[in-house]
Formats: C-alpha cells, sequence, structure tokens
C-alpha cells in the first residue's frame, strides 16, 4: 500500500470516529424543542384553568355582592310599603318588591351554580399544575443530562481533533484537500478498499492496470467512477 494511502486511511479512522461522536449529540437540539413543546402545552392548559377559576370566583364574589344590595332594596321597599298612603302606591310597591325579589332569586340561583362548578374547578387546576410541574422537572432533568452529555462529547472530540493533527502529519496538502473533499461528500467514506477487482465505494469494476498499480503500491489511484482514494487490502 502507499504509504500515504495507509495515512489517509488511519485519518479517515479518525474522522469517522469525530463524525461519530457528533452523531451522538445531533438529535438532542429536536428532543429538546419536542419536550419543550409538550411541557408549554401543560403550562398552558394549568394558566387557562387558573384564569378561568379566577374568573369564576370574581363572578360569583360580584353576584354575592348584588344579592346583598338587592336584599337592601327589598328592606327599603318594604318600610315604604309601610309608609305608603294610597292603595295605588301601595300596588306600585308591591309590584316593585316582586319584580327585586324575583332578579334577587335568579341571580342568587346564578352564584349557587357557579359555586357548586368551583370544587371541579379547581380539582382540575390543581391536577393540571401538578403535571405541569411534574413535567418541568423532567424537562430540567433532560436538560441538565443533555448538557453533560454535550460537554463530555465535546471533551472527546477536541482530543480526537489532537489525534488527528499527529495522524494527517506528513500527508501532502493537495492529497490531503482532495481526501477532505471526498470524505464530506462520499457520506464518511474517502479511502476505499477494492475487493475481487471491484471498488468496495461505488462497487464498478477496476481496470487491470489500476489493479496492477495498486499492487506496486508507488501511486496513489482513484477510482474512476466515484473518485474514492483505493487501497488492496493484504
Ligand atoms: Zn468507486
Amino acid at each position: 500500500m502507499h504509504p500515504n494511502v495507509k495515512k489517509l486511511l488511519e485519518l479517515q479512522k479518525v474522522d469517522q470516529e469525530i463524525v461519530s461522536l457528533r452523531r451522538d449529540t445531533a438529535s438532542l437540539p429536536a428532543e429538546e424543542l419536542k419536550r419543550k413543546r409538550k411541557l408549554d402545552d401543560l403550562e398552558r392548559l394549568a394558566l387557562e384553568r387558573k384564569d378561568r377559576s379566577t374568573k369564576v370566583e370574581l363572578e360569583t364574589r360580584a353576584l354575592d355582592i348584588t344579592v346583598k344590595q338587592s336584599d337592601d332594596e327589598i328592606k327599603k321597599l318594604n318600610e315604604r310599603l309601610n309608609a305608603v298612603r294610597n292603595n295605588a302606591e301601595y300596588q306600585a310597591t308591591l309590584f316593585q318588591i316582586e319584580s327585586v325579589v324575583r332578579e334577587r332569586d335568579r341571580l342568587q340561583d346564578e352564584c349557587l351554580k357557579l359555586l357548586e362548578g368551583m370544587d371541579a374547578l379547581k380539582a382540575e387546576l390543581t391536577t393540571a399544575a401538578a403535571a405541569a410541574a411534574e413535567e418541568r422537572k423532567v424537562f430540567e432533568g433532560f436538560l441538565a443530562e443533555a448538557a453533560k452529555l454535550r460537554a463530555a462529547c465535546e471533551l472527546k472530540v477536541v482530543g480526537v481533533i489532537e489525534k488527528r493533527k499527529f495522524v494527517a502529519e506528513g500527508i501532502p496538502n493537495d492529497l490531503l484537500t482532495g481526501y477532505e473533499r471526498l470524505f464530506a461528500t462520499r457520506d464518511g467514506l474517502a479511502v476505499c478498499s477494492v475487493e475481487r477487482g471491484f471498488c468496495q465505494g461505488c462497487y464498478n469494476k477496476i481496470t487491470t492496470n489500476d489493479t496492477a498499480k495498486l499492487m506496486g503500491g508507488t501511486t496513489v489511484i482513484s477510482c474512476d467512477s466515484c473518485q474514492r482514494i483505493l487501497y488492496l487490502p493484504r
């Protein structure tokens, strides 16, 4: 094997290791987004339920105040009823009392209905808030783990990149540049073997002439079809 091809083959192993290390953390951003969406949904639901619960509470309080005001009004109307001097005024006041009482009862019913629903609303709010808090804990745990994984991975990559410098030493610049371009465009396989006369990168046949040169080991031979740098395994 040509000594530069031997070096390139070593370099390819290092580069594949870097790719593999980076692949370990490549799925993290998508996973984080997925988990964040789930958390956002749960937090939104909890907030909606809290808003709804607060709104009902305020409505109940307002109705209660109105009912009390109606009670005061009824009391005043009853007092007036005792002071009226003629029948027409008496009838009119009586009619007014009936009307206020009817409205008061209607408001009180409405208030009671809201109060009855309040327990269920509060229970729903508690459940939603607990689910959101639990999911936040899970999400924060995931973030911490992901950060650890990223840091560990980066540390390893830095080590491998350091090693790469030594492995790449002595390879002619144009050959190295060509190799790097192939590694990037040929799916991480720039140097590949020839087996039974076929390039193992693209499975095309290698000419007898090139096979002879490969056996000689004095020239760097590339595949005519895929341009990958070739070698004959021992
Ligand atoms: Zn090929």
